[in-house]
C-alpha cells in the first residue's frame, strides 16, 4: 500500500481533459497572488508576540473545531483531546498522546475538506512526506515540533512566507486591542486588522449583555442605560476600532430578521433587556433593529457590514455547559431573505455608498434568495461559500447557483474564516482552484472566451476582496 503523502498537481480539476487544461491555464495565473484574508478567527497574540507555537496538537488539534467534531461524533471525549473545560476541570496534558490520539481516528476524514486542508499543511508548510497513520504519528509530530522550534515557523515568518497582503481577526467592542497596538507600533510590516464584532452588546440573550452593555458605557463615557447613549457608545467604539485598522463589522445573528422600529419601541426595548425581562421574541426585534441600526452606522464611518445569520448556536448544551462557545456545535437553520431583510433594504437597500455582505449557513437560498437579491440591491453582496460549504462541493455550488443571476463581480471573493492559521493558503488554494474550474468550463462550453476567464480568475482570488472589504 503506499504511504506516501501526494498532493496531486491537478486536484480539484475537472476530469474531461479539454476543461483541465484550461484550469491549469487559470490557476498558473492565480496560484502565486498574495492571500487577501478580510474575515477570520485568528489570534492577534500570535502576531504581536512573535512567541513559537507550542506544539504540533496545541496548533493543529486542539483550537480546531472541525478537527475535534468529528472525533466527537464518533465517540472520542473533547477532554481526551485537551479542549479547555469551562470549570478548570482536568483535560488531557500531553500533546504527543493527544497527537496519537488523533493519528487513531485519521481516517475519519476521508473525502472531508479537513483532510484537503490538512494534509496540504502537512505537505506544504511542514515538509511532510508521509501519510499520517498511527504508525507514522510519532515521527511526524516530532518532524513538526522540530520545525516550530526555527525561526522561519514564528508566526510572524509564516505570515510572510503564506504571502499575506492582509489578515482580519474579529474582536468584540469591548476588547481594548491591545495585541493590535503592540502590532502596530512595533515596526513589522504585515497587516494584521481587527474587525468590530458586536454580538456581546447588542444581543439580550448574549451571555452577560447588561454588563457588556454597562462596561460599554464606561469604555466610552457614555450612559449606555439611554437609547441615545447606547448608540452614541457603539459608534465611538467602531471608530477606536477603524483607527487601529479595521474595515468592516460582523453580525451572528441567529436570523436574518431586520426591524426598522419607532424610537419609543427601541426605548422600551433597552429597558426591558437592563430589567431582565426582555421575552425572547423581544430579544429577536433589538437585534433586528440593531442591524439597521449598524447599517446606518455604516452609512457614516464607512465600515463594510458583514451578516452571518442561520446558526442555531451550541445545539448540544452538555458540550455548551462544559465546554463553552464556539465547540462545533453550530448547526445551520432555515433562513428567510427575503422577508427578514425587507426592513433593512426598504431604508437602506439603494444606497450605493454601503456595503453589506450576506452569508448563508442556508444552501437553499443562494439561487432561490441571495442570487436575486444581491443581482439587485446596489447595497447587498454575497458572500463566499461558508461553513459546511466552505468546501469543494460546496464552492462548486455556489458559484453554479449564483453566477446566472448575480454574476461574479456582485461575490466579494474568498473568506477562510479560520482558527487554524497554517491552513490559510490551504484554504485560499482549494478555492482558487474551484473557481478555475469553474471558469473552465464556462471557456469549454464557450461561454466566455478565455482571456475573460483569466481577469475573472484573479479577481476571484484577489481584487473582489481588497475592493469589498475596501482594504
Ligand atoms: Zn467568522
Amino acid at each position: 500500500m503506499n504511504q506516501q503523502l501526494n498532493l496531486h498537481q491537478d486536484r480539484l480539476f475537472p476530469a474531461d481533459a479539454t476543461q483541465r487544461a484550461i484550469a491549469r491555464r487559470l490557476y498558473e495565473e492565480v496560484r502565486g497572488l498574495p492571500i487577501v484574508s478580510p474575515h477570520g478567527h485568528t489570534d492577534p497574540r500570535w502576531f504581536a508576540d512573535n512567541k513559537p507555537f507550542p506544539d504540533p496538537a496545541t496548533l493543529l488539534v486542539i483550537p480546531d473545531h472541525y478537527v475535534y467534531r468529528m472525533l466527537y461524533s464518533q465517540g472520542v471525549s473533547l477532554e481526551s483531546l485537551g479542549v479547555p473545560r469551562m470549570d478548570g476541570g482536568p483535560v488531557e496534558q500531553d500533546s504527543r498522546k493527544i497527537w496519537r490520539l488523533f493519528a487513531q481516528h485519521w481516517y475519519l476524514f476521508r473525502g472531508t475538506p479537513t483532510q484537503m486542508w490538512f494534509q496540504h499543511v502537512l505537505h506544504e508548510v511542514f515538509g511532510i512526506r508521509e501519510r499520517l497513520t498511527p504508525e507514522s504519528a510519532e515521527c511526524i509530530y516530532d518532524a513538526i515540533a522540530d520545525c516550530l522550534s526555527q525561526p522561519e515557523f514564528l508566526p510572524r515568518a509564516l505570515y510572510e512566507r503564506f504571502n499575506i497582503e492582509v489578515l482580519s481577526t474579529t474582536e468584540s467592542p469591548l476588547d481594548p486591542l491591545v495585541h493590535h497596538q503592540k502590532l502596530r507600533t512595533s515596526g513589522w510590516k504585515g497587516r494584521v486588522v481587527p474587525t468590530y464584532r458586536p454580538d456581546p452588546v447588542v444581543d439580550p440573550e448574549f451571555a452577560g449583555f447588561v454588563n457588556n452593555v454597562l462596561k460599554l458605557g464606561e469604555m466610552t463615557g457614555e450612559d449606555t442605560a439611554t437609547w441615545s447613549g447606547y448608540l452614541r457608545a457603539l459608534s465611538n467604539r467602531r471608530r477606536f476600532l477603524a483607527a487601529q485598522g479595521a474595515t468592516a463589522t460582523d453580525h451572528g445573528h441567529s436570523s436574518a430578521i431586520t426591524y426598522d422600529l419607532p424610537r419609543s419601541r427601541c426605548e422600551a426595548l433597552l429597558a426591558k433587556a437592563f430589567a431582565g425581562n426582555i421575552t425572547s421574541i423581544e430579544a429577536q426585534e433589538f437585534r433586528g433593529q440593531m442591524l439597521s441600526e449598524m447599517a446606518q452606522m455604516s452609512l457614516e464611518d464607512g465600515l463594510v457590514m458583514q451578516i452571518h445569520p442561520g446558526a442555531y448556536r451550541n445545539h448540544n448544551p452538555s458540550v455548551f455547559d462544559a465546554f463553552g462557545l464556539d465547540k462545533g456545535c453550530d448547526i445551520p437553520m432555515r433562513t428567510d431573505y427575503v422577508h427578514d431583510l425587507k426592513p433593512l433594504l426598504d431604508r437602506f437597500g439603494n444606497e450605493k455608498r454601503l456595503t453589506i455582505i450576506l452569508f448563508t449557513l442556508d444552501e437553499s437560498t443562494y439561487s432561490r434568495e441571495l442570487a436575486p437579491l444581491a443581482g439587485h440591491y446596489p447595497a447587498l453582496k454575497l458572500g463566499p461559500a461558508w461553513w459546511f460549504y466552505d468546501s469543494p462541493e460546496g464552492m462548486r455550488f455556489y458559484r453554479e447557483r449564483v453566477t446566472e443571476t448575480a454574476g461574479f463581480y456582485n461575490t466579494v471573493g474568498f473568506n477562510d474564516d479560520t482558527r487554524a492559521f497554517p491552513s490559510i493558503p490551504a484554504r485560499h488554494d482549494v478555492a482558487r482552484r474551484v473557481d478555475c474550474a469553474f471558469l473552465a468550463r464556462l471557456v469549454a462550453e464557450h461561454r466566455i472566451d478565455e482571456d475573460e476567464a483569466h481577469e475573472v480568475a484573479t479577481d476571484l482570488a484577489y481584487r473582489l476582496a481588497k475592493q469589498a472589504y475596501r482594504i
